[in-house]
């Protein structure tokens, strides 16, 4: 991990982040809380407000699948959820969200923190966030990846398994992580 020994944020709702090509990955408990707030199945609220992915990881020497669900965002790559600058679903928002700037894949990556620092309005005020405070947070994301993998594991890889679910569309991703080329297709 990287350590950026302490910095201020506070997030002040600029909203950009929720309006870039990256995705919101959700977790099994991401799904079940927001079904549950919105007062929806499962399978609607998977059907309204999520992709289905299939990425492909190309590793050297080898490739890993893997079935993932992400937040769906609009055709201007806002998130599906996103009212003016404003989160519709702030309270119950992804984990991936509410741990921003916290997040695994920012803090193990000095050029993905420097992209997410250069469209965040929040740095440089606030809260001070010292090791103890984003190594935690990282963690609970950590742990949460972790517990998703387990559990996708248990049903053979499936989310269709996982859920019960016959997804209307599957996007298809392949991402070569030596020279980060993404090529993607619906069907
Ligand atoms: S869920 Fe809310 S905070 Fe997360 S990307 Fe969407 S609008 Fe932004
Ligand atoms: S980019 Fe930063 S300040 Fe803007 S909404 Fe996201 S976390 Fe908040």
């Amino acid at each position: 991990m990287r350590i950026v020994k302490t910095f201020r944020h506070r997030c002040v709702k600029c909203g950009n982040c929720c309006k870039t090509n990256g995705r919101v990955y959700l977790m099994v408990e991401d799904v079940l809380t927001l079904s549950e707030n919105m007062k929806m199945s499962v399978i609607l609220f998977l059907d309204q407000y999520c992709e289905y992915r299939v990425e492909r990881y190309i590793l050297p020497n080898k490739g890993i699948v893997q079935e993932k669900l992400a937040l769906r965002k609009l055709s201007d790559n806002k998130c599906i959820f996103l009212m003016g600058n404003l989160c519709r679903i702030h309270s119950v928002k992804p984990l991936q969200c509410k741990a921003a700037p916290c997040l695994p894949q920012f803090l193990d990556d000095e050029e993905a923190w420097l992209r997410f620092a250069a469209i965040c309005k929040g740095f440089g005020s606030g809260e001070e966030y010292k090791p103890n405070r984003y190594i935690r947070l990282s963690d609970e994301v950590r742990n949460q990846q972790a517990n998703y993998v387990n559990l996708l594991a248990k049903h053979n890889g499936s989310l269709k398994q996982l859920f019960g679910y016959n997804p209307r569309t599957v996007v298809e991703c392949v991402v070569d992580m030596q020279d980060m080329q993404w090529n993607s297709s619906r069907t």
